[in-house]
């Protein structure tokens, strides 16, 4: 009697600590993707090492870059002290490469003024998704900042003349300049600028705990650094500002420095369209 007693409380130990080994993660294991989890409140946790910041609720976002490694691990040490490693395998993805011959010197080489103002407006836009903020609109269900025919995808490269171009970080939206552009999730505007060199009008929205969107190439902006928007919120009206060979909506999803597919995170836009 006495020795199954102790056996039940033992039992009843290992069952307590499995129950608190909990971790749930909503995203695809896939290169670009943002993925979102929830784990016990107080748990620490680490991405290969990095300790990354969890929600007093146990809500936490990381990323896997374009290029991602194919295998990292997450670790989860829970209040209880127990130890968990979860080994993660990341599918990789195949990115259009379009190669483009013949460009003129001068769309190859901007001014130095151009340069500089490139720059500085770079430093501004990194500093933004760098902003860490206690916000717990991450964890939302994100909607699309506006719905239409995609033009652009993520993670595609033009090749100039034989001389790799910078990858496309955003999914294009095609639409006509005015049209409205919603918040894709709660947050605080982060960066409200009307006329950056390449992006033109751009605006970053920080949803918290590293994640942000940015939106570029806009013909206005509705709301100013520091402002508090609500999902489904307009924002801002679609543009050709700045480097845009057409009126488009690029937008982009952040995990600090880190760029990811915003499609990762959304229903897909035919589902969407289906819809309406
Ligand atoms: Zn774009």
């Amino acid at each position: 009697m006495k020795k199954r007693a102790v056996l039940s409380s033992l039992l009843s130990l290992i069952l307590c600590g499995t129950a608190m080994a909990d971790v749930t993660l909503q995203g695809k294991m896939e290169q670009g993707a943002l993925i979102r989890a929830k784990t016990t409140p107080g748990t620490q946790v680490f991405l290969n090492d990095n300790p990354i910041k969890v929600t007093p609720q146990g809500e936490f976002a990381f990323g896997f870059e374009r290029e991602a490694e194919l295998t990292q691990q997450l670790k989860l040490v829970y209040p209880d002290g127990l130890t968990q490693i979860k080994p993660l395998t990341i599918a990789q993805k195949q990115y259009k490469i379009d190669r483009v011959n013949g460009i003129a010197k001068k769309i190859m080489k901007p001014a130095p003024k151009a340069v500089e103002r490139a720059a500085r407006d770079s430093k501004q836009v990194k500093a933004a998704r760098n902003h860490f903020s206690e916000q717990t609109a991450f964890a939302q269900d994100f909607i699309w900042p506006l719905t239409g025919r995609i033009s652009g995808v993520y993670g595609s490269q033009r090749v100039y003349n034989g001389k790799p171009g910078n990858p496309h970080y955003g999914v294009d939206v095609a639409a006509k300049t005015g049209t409205i552009v919603v918040a894709p999730a709660d947050g605080v505007i982060s960066l409200s600028v009307a006329d950056m060199f390449y992006s033109g009008g751009t605006m970053i929205i920080d949803h918290g705990y590293g994640v942000s969107s940015s939106f570029l190439h806009l013909s206005k902006l509705y709301v100013k650094e520091g402002d508090t928007v609500k999902q489904g919120q307009a924002v801002a009206e679609v543009g050709a500002t700045g480097r845009a060979t057409g009126p488009h909506l690029d937008w982009r999803i952040n995990w600090y420095q880190m760029r990811l597919d915003p499609v990762t995170i959304v229903p897909s836009m035919a589902s969407v369209l289906k819809q309406k």
